[in-house]
């Protein structure tokens, strides 16, 4: 159903990100991949989905402009690209924290504000945010990417009101824990800044808050972004969808 539309998924040569471009593609949208890895397995990402492939560091507005005009007009838009880092806020890397507002938060705001424009022309559009369980509820050492989170949620709402005249709807989806490399990276880091084993965390940190007691798969996250693209989800725009095994619920 989504034959003859552009979609745009930043951070798409991993984990979840990749998982919404292959749904997408599956139902026909022609992709565009953005994001960092091993130049052969990107090539081969690009033949599996017949995509183009925009080597952009989102961390940077020239970046986020070049993004922009390599992916030519979008029909679909998702920010997902996103990093995390875990510390104590007085030892908090600055430049972390620069880094991690700019891809998670800031990123966001310019891509929308470039694929906007083509969006009204079309009267119809969608832009998809990656947002966290992190954007509804914090937990400690987190501080920079709870901020970005909270805030992309606040853009995603803006956005929503703003394009809603234009058959244009923004919503975020909010993943609690996805076994993706993002969330095995911050296992040793956690370990340290709870005086913890890696069982331990996985077990009384990652998932004490999922009821369901599984790490949600991204192919979950990605089946989200695929429903909101359907015309029967018009009417869902500025909603942060939850996709987190029932974490945010208390
Ligand atoms: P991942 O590390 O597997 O993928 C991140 C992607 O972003 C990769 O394609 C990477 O190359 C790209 N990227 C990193 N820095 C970039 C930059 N400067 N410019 C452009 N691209 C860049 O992570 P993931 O778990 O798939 O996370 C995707 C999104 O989901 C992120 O926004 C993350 O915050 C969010 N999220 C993840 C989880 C989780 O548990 N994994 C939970 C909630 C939200």
């Amino acid at each position: 159903f989504l034959n003859g539309k552009r979609a745009l998924v930043t951070g798409s040569t991993s984990g979840i990100g990749l998982a919404m471009a292959r749904a997408l593609r599956a139902e026909g949208a022609e992709v565009v991949l953005n994001g960092f890895g091993d130049e052969r397995e990107i090539a081969a990402l690009r033949e599996e989905l017949g995509a183009l492939h925009v080597n952009a560091d989102l961390t940077t507005r020239a970046g986020c402009e070049e993004l922009m005009a390599g992916a030519g007009a979008v029909d679909i838009l998702v920010n997902n690209a996103g990093m995390q880092h875990v510390s104590p806020i007085e030892d908090f890397p600055v430049e972390k924290w620069d880094s991690i507002v700019a891809l998670n938060l800031t990123a966001a705001f310019h891509t929308t504000r470039l694929a906007v424009p083509h969006m009204k022309q079309r009267g119809w559009g969608r832009i998809i945010n990656t947002a966290s369980a992190h954007s509804k509820v914090a937990s400690p050492f987190k501080s920079a990417y709870n901020a970005a989170k909270h805030g992309l949620d606040g853009l995603t709402k803006t956005v929503a009101l703003e394009v809603a005249p234009h058959g244009i709807t923004a919503n975020c989806i909010s993943p609690g824990y996805v076994w993706t490399p993002l969330v095995e990276n911050q296992i040793p880091d956690t370990m340290e800044a709870r005086g913890l084993t890696r069982k331990e965390v996985i077990n009384d940190v990652l998932l004490v808050k999922q009821a369901t007691k599984k790490f949600v798969q991204p192919t979950e996250v990605a089946a989200v972004a695929v429903f909101l693209c359907r015309d029967e989800a018009q009417n869902v725009t500025g909603a942060n969808w939850s996709v987190d095994g029932g974490w945010t619920t208390e």
